[in-house]
């Protein structure tokens, strides 16, 4: 039995969050750090030192002894360097000392992690800022209790390094330009528009014993090798099943963990596949929906190691069931508390909501190779485009209700078919929207639910950093357009309905509201000219696109050198990773799976020879023995070849994005081929001599 928690009680006890702030600061600095947070002005240095001074005080109460500057380099996941509060020693005696400007920023001599050629190893001065809009923390585990300070992460030339750096630059972007909006509609109180974002978190628990057996799951987070178990999916016995107990014992620990970081973990259920499952927190502010993501991917992964579990977050850890992914879901809310993407309830709101979706609209249908990147990822191509995930193309759903709403202002003379009346948008005549008034779409890659956005392409293991900050940018840049235009309308009720009529018709064909997984999608949405990009490598170009290198620019995202040095991070993580895959594939197939069927084949020869010589019928034996010798034969030459093409793929020359092409079209080809036999030998062999666990122990043993 678990203890009992009162959630008011833990909730947020290890952040140094407003409230704490409050306490801890005096009123003056107090007042000055918030406008800082909330309206970007410059913090001077005795300010900073008294908000560290505090802020040691409140960790070291709490039992902290260590800080660590907390970053988002560009593998996806978190870093940091622990230091400890102690200053040089007076008379023999520890002096726990932190200053502001250590507060403010450290000097990361991180040279080794990738920056796509941002940085040689002989100028790898790399700093990180403090992001006091994403409150401090203390962590603890079983090796103490440490400070958190969530930062930025950029070069001595002032380029980002990180994933944090055009996030936040992006969300200063889509507030600039949608403040001019909501000031066009009226609202004169509104000081600054956040994006609000909750993640959906989807993973895999596997016992932790069975994992350690197999090097595909320890050096690769999937399996390689894997014959279909005899029950899959197909039963849906899974899917919002009764949680186990042992699983739940892992969700109430995480809970636990996630409650006292201030992340407001919500949401849990079995997901469609066997051992899979799903955590969603409730949305926040997009900055901290990232840094909260990112914690709780690292506590998922920790915490089930204490229930002799292994977390898995890869894309597609199993081969035939489904794999996992984050639903992104997104939206626009003012300081003052409104959601634009709320329909709303007065005509005066909807005019403004339609202003909002005709943009989004707009802003997918010019980009959507930049989203597509933005979801794209080695693990991903697993995912993306096969039966169970959004398909590769992107589109938007909307729903019956408003497609109703945009057909009728195509048409110009809009009759409501709710109220009956007629319609124009914006003049008191325009129904309510209902919330929820049309059917779900699981099969949309971006779909509007009622009073947001979800997009349910991004990869579970990635930062949700790039799904946030290229939609910011995107649609900051489209209301930045239709700002300009509405600010210089005479009549803007008139304008408002002019630019949502001629937007919806130049952009429809993005809207898709049928099965994303049917062929015929994939036709029709060539016929329409959507892009259908099916793998992670060809998305890069996108970054490389010279509209995107404007629209990046023009809201002072990401330069374009920043842009080619993520494009080249791409390329040479999708080399290593492949690279990886392949060499675990290579050793698993020569250590343990050629040697054991092998040693079974010779026993069945044997069997067949002492049959033969009292001689009974062996022709059973013998058929089995051909059908082991042909698939070992296939997999010794299919061996072979991946040994040469990784071989030969690792002595290539020349730029990164052509290594990548050759990763893909000969390495990763021939890995799919090597597999084929493995997973029939699997089949012929006896259980007992098979090295590896298979899939009915992985997924069904908890
Ligand atoms: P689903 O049925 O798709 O699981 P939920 O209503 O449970 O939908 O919401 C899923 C996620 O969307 C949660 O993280 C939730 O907090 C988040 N969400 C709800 N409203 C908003 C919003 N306005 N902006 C961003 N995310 C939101
Ligand atoms: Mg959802």
């Amino acid at each position: 039995m678990s203890d009992k928690v009162s959630v008011p009680e833990i909730f947020g006890m290890n952040v140094f969050n407003d409230a704490m702030m409050r306490e801890h600061l005096p009123k003056k600095v107090y007042e000055e750090l918030k406008n800082t947070i909330e309206r970007g002005a410059l913090l001077n240095s005795e300010i900073a030192d008294i908000i560290a001074n505090a802020m040691k005080d409140w960790a070291i109460e709490r039992g902290a002894t260590h800080y660590t500057h907390w970053f988002q380099p560009m593998t996806g996941i978190t870093a940091e360097k622990h230091d400890s509060f102690l200053a040089p020693p007076s008379n023999g005696k520890a002096i726990m000392e932190f200053s502001g400007k250590e507060l403010i920023k450290g000097e990361s001599d991180a040279s080794s992690f990738p920056s796509g050629g941002l940085r040689a190893t002989f100028e790898a001065r790399g700093y990180t800022a403090w992001d006091c809009t994403s409150p401090a923390f203390l962590r603890e585990d079983a090796a103490g209790i440490t400070l958190y300070i969530p930062t930025a992460f950029y070069s001595y030339t002032g380029e980002a390094l990180d994933k944090k750096t055009p996030l936040l630059r992006s969300c200063e972007a889509v507030s600039r330009q949608a403040m001019r909006i909501v000031r066009l509609f009226g609202n004169d109180r509104a000081k600054k528009i956040t994006v609000s974002c909750g993640a959906e978190q989807e993973y895999f628990l596997i016992d932790k014993d069975l994992y350690k057996q197999r090097k595909d799951l320890i050096f690769t987070g999937r399996t390689l090798f894997g014959a279909a178990p005899p029950k899959g999916q197909e039963m849906d016995d899974h899917y919002f099943g009764s949680i186990k107990e042992r699983v739940a014992c892992f969700m109430h620990e995480l809970n636990v963990e996630l409650w006292k970081l201030g992340v407001p973990a919500k949401t849990q259920h079995n997901e469609v596949a066997p051992a899979q499952h799903e955590l969603a927190p409730i949305f926040d502010d997009c900055n901290q929906a990232t840094d909260h993501n990112q914690l709780i991917m690292e506590a998922m992964k920790r915490i089930a190691g204490h229930h002799n579990l292994t977390c898995l977050l890869h894309e597609k850890p199993f081969a035939g069931v489904n794999g996992s992914g984050k639903h992104v879901n997104w939206s626009l809310c003012t300081d003052d508390g409104q959601n634009l993407l709320d329909p709303g309830k007065t005509p005066h709101e909807n005019a403004q909501f339609l202003v909002f979706l005709t943009a989004i609209i707009k802003g997918v249908d010019m980009y959507p190779e930049l989203l597509r990147l933005s979801a794209s990822s080695p693990g991903n191509d697993h995912r993306l485009g096969s039966q169970e995930a959004p398909p590769a193309i992107i589109s938007i759903f909307l729903g019956d209700q408003l497609q109703d709403i945009f057909d009728q202002i195509e048409h110009g003379e809009a009759t409501s078919s709710l109220q009956g009346g007629r319609m124009r948008v914006g003049v008191n005549t325009l129904p309510a929207l209902k919330k929820d008034a049309t059917d779900r779409n699981r099969t949309s890659p971006f779909a509007f639910t009622g009073n947001k956005f979800e997009f349910r392409m991004p990869p579970s293991s990635g930062s949700i950093s790039g799904p946030n900050f290229s939609l910011n940018t995107i649609v900051a840049e489209v209301l930045r357009e239709f700002a300009d235009e509405l600010e210089q309308a005479e009549d803007l009720h008139i304008a408002v309905h002019e630019l949502i009529r001629r937007t919806y018709v130049e952009h429809k064909r993005i809207i898709f509201d049928g099965n994303g997984y049917s062929d015929e999608w994939i036709q029709e949405a060539e016929h329409r000219g959507l892009p259908n990009i099916t793998n992670s490598v060809d998305a890069v170009d996108a970054f490389l696109d010279d509209k995107v290198v404007e629209l990046f620019g023009r809201h002072g995202v990401l330069n374009k050198l920043e842009l080619q040095s993520r494009a080249e991070i791409r390329y040479e993580a999708y080399v290593k990773q492949i690279n990886i895959e392949a060499k675990t594939m290579i050793d698993m197939a020569s250590k343990q799976i050629r040697p054991a069927v092998v040693k079974y084949a010779g026993e069945v020869a044997r069997s067949v020879a002492a049959l033969k010589a009292v001689g009974v019928d062996a022709s059973a034996e013998e058929e089995l023995l051909n059908d082991i010798n042909a698939n070992v034969k296939l997999f010794h030459e299919k061996l072979k070849l991946l040994t040469e093409v990784t071989e030969q793929a690792g002595m290539l020359k020349g730029d990164s994005k052509s290594q990548a092409i050759f990763y893909r079209d000969y390495v990763f080809e021939t890995m799919k081929e090597l597999r084929e036999p493995a997973d029939r030998l699997e089949m012929l062999v006896d259980e007992k001599a098979w090295p590896l666990p298979t899939y009915g122990e992985l997924l069904f043993n908890i």
